[in-house]
């Protein structure tokens, strides 16, 4: 793992007036380079052919770096001419699913607005339950074994894949049934199995609040909340019961897009102080904490209790929802703020205050 000392050594070498603000052009793209460019940046895309598009449709960064595969971003030759550039670069969800938390760890080195050991966190499920509980947070129960299975679960696979190939199972039977029918169907790979991990279903609406933990300001903002909209479950209740009965549908949770939502403003205090819990403790899991954005994956029930299932340590798609602006952000700050302006606004008061060597790793 690249230490945290050598990344202050790279950082020493930049010209800290000149910083470019980089990501792979996927995920959150655009959403970082807005901000960026409204915060005063350059701004660099590392970007596949078929994507570029994007970057000329919404020509939001200054320079494109066009490569076959993300994991071009390892290469040497490609780390020095960011660095040249005095490049930050912003780690999003493509940076997990396609390079990988562990060769981003080991083998990237430029420095991330973030930090680059809690990135694995989201990868091991172990650990972020751990995390999660000793942030006193409410979780779903998990199932060690399929054939433990008693009550609704549902059935997850590792990798950020986006939901792709979940679920639900309510006996080993019906699990054993669905998990073939998921192979067939190309959703799964039979060695897939083996890292299973089974969660009890909760029956609540899902609501994802984006935070951001500012280390300058020692504070947890609340910059937005989402809800998404997965294929096909969000699709079945466009279909009567009877053809649903008919036709046995086995739905999945493919991540489609995200629909922005206000929360009853009583819910508040409650999201408000796990997203602060969960920062606290990320101070001993991995000092100096989360750096910026992260995100919680809840489900509320009709009860009001909220339980988490995930957390993400970076910036989530789901804050695309507020680009421009989202009623939380516009609370703190007025009109104009959002997660990829949040991200480089801490980043210039970082160089503006001699400090940004603490807001990277
Ligand atoms: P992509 O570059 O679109 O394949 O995204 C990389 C990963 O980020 C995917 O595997 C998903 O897990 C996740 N992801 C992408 N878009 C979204 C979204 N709108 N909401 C939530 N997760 C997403
Ligand atoms: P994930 O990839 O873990 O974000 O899960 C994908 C989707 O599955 C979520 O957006 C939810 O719709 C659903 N989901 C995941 N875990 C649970 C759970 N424990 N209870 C209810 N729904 C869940």
């Amino acid at each position: 793992m690249i230490t945290r000392q050598e990344i202050t050594e790279i950082l020493r070498g930049y010209e800290q007036r000149q910083i470019t603000i980089g990501t792979l052009g996927s995920h959150s793209a655009l959403n970082i380079f807005k901000g960026a460019k409204e915060e005063g940046f350059r701004t660099i895309c590392i970007c596949k052919k078929d994507a570029e598009i994007v970057y000329k449709r919404f020509p939001l960064a200054d320079e494109t770096i066009l490569v076959e595969d993300f994991n071009e971003l390892l290469s040497d030759n490609l780390q020095q001419r960011l660095r040249q550039k005095n490049t930050l670069l912003i780690p999003h969800g493509s940076f997990n699913a396609y390079i990988g938390a562990g060769r981003i760890a080991d083998e990237l080195r430029i420095p991330l607005f973030g930090n680059r050991e809690l990135l694995g966190w989201e990868t091991d499920r172990e650990k972020q339950r751990e995390w999660l509980q000793r942030a006193g947070l409410t979780l779903p129960e998990v199932f060690n074994d399929p054939n433990d299975i008693s009550g609704l679960v549902i059935a997850k696979f590792p990798g950020a894949k986006g939901g792709k190939g979940y679920f639900l199972a309510d006996s080993p039977e019906s699990f054993h049934e669905k998990a073939e029918d998921m192979i067939r169907r190309r959703h799964l790979k039979r060695e897939e199995l083996e890292n299973i991990h089974l969660q009890e279903y909760i029956i609540g609406v899902n609501a994802y609040p984006q935070y951001f933990h500012s280390l300058l300001r020692k504070e947890v903002e609340l910059l937005g909340i989402d809800k998404r909209y997965e294929s096909t479950v969000d699709s079945i209740g466009r279909i009567p019961a009877r053809e649903q009965l008919r036709i046995t549908l086995n739905p999945t949770y493919s991540i489609v897009g995200n629909i922005p939502i206000t929360l009853r403003e009583s819910l508040l205090p409650q999201i408000l102080r796990m997203g602060e819990d969960v920062a606290t403790v990320s101070k001993d899991v991995a000092p100096p904490g989360i750096i910026g954005p992260f995100c919680l994956e809840t489900v509320i029930t009709d009860d009001m209790k909220i339980y988490a299932f995930e957390i993400s340590a970076r910036i989530v798609a789901g804050s695309n929802v507020g680009i421009g602006t989202s009623p939380y952000a516009y609370l703190n700050y007025g009109e104009g703020m959002y997660m990829g302006r949040r991200i480089a606004r801490e980043i210039k008061l970082a160089i503006k205050n001699n400090k940004l060597e603490k807001t990277v790793y």
